[in-house]
């Protein structure tokens, strides 16, 4: 049975009712959205694990119950007695979302404080996803850790997946971002970008220019998300296109990137021709954003989703 660890932040999410101050709780983050999307794609065919640290508190303990019901391996995580956990909160105006975000001291940001600690996450497991979000919390030298027990994860046969999830705000410096997003990519056998971002931090021209980079670092398969538009993807057939199903009443594009993932790895997982696995990914996508939040249940419930 395949094992996947994914890596990252997973925060509280407070999100707003009806009325006025009043919010629901729950759970997401990049990396964490993606597991749970695999977890509920895969079922019994995989094991999905998350990899993190959190505090010794009550509301860490609910987070890991959580991931322990939305059957997501919590076996390798990590508990700080001096650290909980970050959290986002949406508000609405006059319909627009905007987020607030206290992650700044998260236990998250200690993941890669030891080698030793993601090796033994990452022993016996087939593959490792990771974003730029995660690369973004650590500290230079933490960051390094990481990289280094990922790659030793590779040299033993490990596969590799990354979405560079570009976010600027998480990072002191533009150049240190777009750096340690190619350093990761290099180790990366799978990357999953989205053109927008690419284009704004590094220049590309077009979906094609993002491919052809991230294909030069070494990555075996790239996809280019470009949300409603075609997604172009680089593998040993050479670049490609793919039309995702057009949505024509998008009510919020929280985790598309990352339920996409998760229906391409599903996919990709399952030995599907890459064709359709994208295709998969983007029929999942295609659901997500008509609906509001991160982890939608009626989105994955349809029969050729669940599998
Ligand atoms: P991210 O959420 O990482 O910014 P994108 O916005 O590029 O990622 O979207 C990821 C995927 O979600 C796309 O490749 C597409 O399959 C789907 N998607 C996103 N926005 C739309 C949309 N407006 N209509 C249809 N599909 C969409």
């Amino acid at each position: 049975m395949t094992r996947i660890v994914c890596i990252g932040e997973c925060m509280v999410e407070m999100a707003p009712l009806e009325t006025p101050g009043t919010y629901r709780m729950g759970f997401a983050g990049d990396t964490l959205n993606t597991a749970w999307y695999l977890a509920k794609l895969l079922g019994d065919r995989a094991r999905v694990d998350y990899f993190t640290a959190v505090g010794t508190d009550p509301v860490s303990d609910q987070m890991l119950d959580f991931l322990t019901q939305e059957a997501i391996g919590t076996a390798n995580i990590l508990r700080r007695s001096d650290r909980t956990l970050g959290l986002y909160m949406i508000q609405l105006q006059n319909g627009e979302r905007s987020f607030s975000y206290w992650r700044g001291q998260s236990a998250a940001r200690t993941l890669a404080q030891s080698g030793q600690d993601i090796a033994t996450a990452l022993h016996d497991a087939d593959i490792a996803y990771f974003s730029g979000i995660t690369l973004a919390i650590l500290s230079q030298h933490d960051r390094e850790t990481l990289m280094t027990a990922l790659e030793a994860f590779s040299t033993s046969g490990g596969e590799i997946v990354f979405d560079p999830n570009l976010r600027p705000k998480l990072w002191t410096d533009p150049q240190d971002m777009t750096q340690a997003i190619m350093d990761a990519a290099g180790l990366s056998d799978i990357v999953l970008p989205s053109h927008e971002d690419e284009a704004t931090w590094f220049g590309d021209q077009s979906p094609e220019d993002t491919a052809r980079r991230y294909a030069q670092q070494g990555a075996g398969i790239v996809v280019v998300k470009n949300g409603p538009g075609e997604m172009v993807v680089h593998s040993d057939a050479g670049l490609s296109r793919h039309q995702p199903e057009q949505v024509s009443a998008v009510i919020d594009t929280t985790a598309a990137g990352d339920s996409f993932n998760a229906g391409f790895l599903a996919g990709y997982i399952a030995g599907e021709p890459l064709d359709q696995a994208i295709a998969a990914g983007a029929r999942l996508a295609a659901r997500v954003v008509t609906y509001r939040g991160a982890l939608v249940e009626e989105a994955v419930l349809g029969p050729e989703l669940a599998g």
